[in-house]
């Protein structure tokens, strides 16, 4: 299988890409972990003029936020891990396809290689569901109140929330989806120390994951982007300020507070005693082991 990486910030771009055996266009909007956004439409355009397969990963925004299948996708993809079901103990994925005949593939391929999931975790996740408009609603609060917060703060660059007028895919985002999700990413100052402000938060849990009702904090560069080569990183953005926030349904209040106290014992060399394992500036791994 033969790859090409396009830039979708200009769908238009697909089209110099697409040769001859071009089987099928792969798009993630919002994107991970800098939340761009891609006009649905005009990629589904391209991928029904070339006769040929657009998917959609959709774990961000679930079914109920987005619906790539109303602009053409022939296949859209969750990570059930995350939001769907909701509570961070099943791993898990769905494949959902928009014809008879896309969904015969995926049963023939499911049913061949035995990549099916078990049956308590899909009663777990078909329990999260039930609650997957409530728990949305509060991830989407929390998150705005995060992002606003963040936008503030004298040590953050930039955030990266689609629900922000400042976002450059807001007006995309608010016209092809139903609302702005629970993600937020933000780019601290050069030469802010990351890493504490990653040990210090005691509400947000330090772990790679997102989409569960608790709120958790990462750094993409060192952790869920870790495996992309550091040419591709670069080129994507993904620079070690960048923080990762799954914002999680506890009182936003909470949240909030949390961040402050973590931003001032990141800032505050004598914050960090409490937490310190003897080293004088603490490595990610130190503060892994630290957090379990
Ligand atoms: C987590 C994630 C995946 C991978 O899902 P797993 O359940 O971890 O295998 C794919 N796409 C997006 C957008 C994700 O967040």
């Amino acid at each position: 299988m033969e790859v090409s990486f396009v830039d979708l910030s200009d769908p238009r771009q697909l089209e110099a890409h697409l040769r001859e055996q071009t089987r099928a266009i792969w798009v993630e909007t919002p994107s991970n972990p800098l939340l761009r956004i891609t006009d649905l439409e005009q990629v589904g355009r391209i991928a029904r003029e070339a006769g040929i397969d657009l998917v959609v990963d959709n774990t961000f925004l679930t079914p109920l936020l987005q619906r790539p299948i109303d602009f053409g996708a022939t296949f859209v993809v969750h990570s059930t891990t995350k939001y769907l079901n909701g509570h961070s103990d099943v791993v898990g994925g769905a494949i959902i396809a928009a014809t008879e005949e896309g969904r015969e593939a995926v049963h023939f391929a499911a049913n061949a290689q035995g990549a099916t999931a078990v049956p308590f975790d899909s009663w777990l996740i078909l329990r999260g569901l039930k609650t997957l408009p409530l728990r949305l609603k509060q991830h989407q609060e929390n998150a705005r109140a995060v992002a606003e917060f963040l936008q503030s703060h004298p040590d953050v660059e930039e955030v990266y929330y689609p629900g922000l007028a400042s976002h450059p895919g807001h007006d995309m985002a608010a016209s092809q989806q139903y609302g702005f999700g629970g993600m937020v990413s933000f780019r601290v100052r050069e030469g802010f120390a990351v890493a504490r402000l990653l040990a210090a938060t005691r509400v947000f849990t330090l772990a790679e994951s997102l989409g569960g009702v608790e709120s958790l904090i990462e750094q993409p560069s060192t952790m869920s982007h870790a495996s992309m080569r550091p040419e591709a990183r670069k080129a994507a953005g993904i620079t070690e300020e960048v923080v990762r926030l799954s914002v999680g349904i506890e009182h936003s209040e909470d949240l909030l507070s949390d961040l402050e106290q973590a931003f001032e014992a990141a800032s505050t060399p004598a914050g960090w005693s409490s937490y310190s394992t003897g080293l004088e500036e603490p490595s990610l791994d130190a503060i892994l082991a630290v957090q379990g």
